[in-house]
């Protein structure tokens, strides 16, 4: 389950962004074909946090489909997994969009006046 590797290093980069503050959700854009499970991310993502700064923050996740664009033809195409083959046979593809794993933004806690 690599998804707990990645979890926590997602957990560490906004740890290391949002020092001091109070963090209730987490924004991540994942591609179809990052390879990574939206569900098993959720799962991860209460053990990824707990006893940290933002332990209780909420992980929303984002799923981004897989495109790709075809040279053969020109075209572009739904890509539901990594087999770069477009339905015109060509395998002269490239991914336009689907392999993102990335954090869009995260909300933080507004801090009372002191
Ligand atoms: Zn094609």
């Amino acid at each position: 389950m690599h998804e707990l590797a990645i979890t926590e290093s997602v957990v560490d980069m906004v740890l290391d962004r949002t020092p001091g503050r109070q963090v209730a959700c987490v924004h991540l854009k994942v591609g179809r074909l990052s390879g990574v499970v939206p569900d098993a991310m959720r799962f991860c993502f209460d053990l990824a946090t707990s006893g940290t700064a933002i332990e209780g923050a909420t992980l929303d996740i984002v799923e981004i489909p897989g495109r790709a664009h075809c040279r053969g033809c020109d075209s572009d195409f739904d890509l539901p997994d990594l087999i770069l083959l477009c339905p015109c046979g060509s395998a002269d593809v490239g991914v336009l969009s689907g392999r993102e794993l990335e954090i869009s933004s995260v909300d933080l806690v507004a801090q009372p006046c002191a």
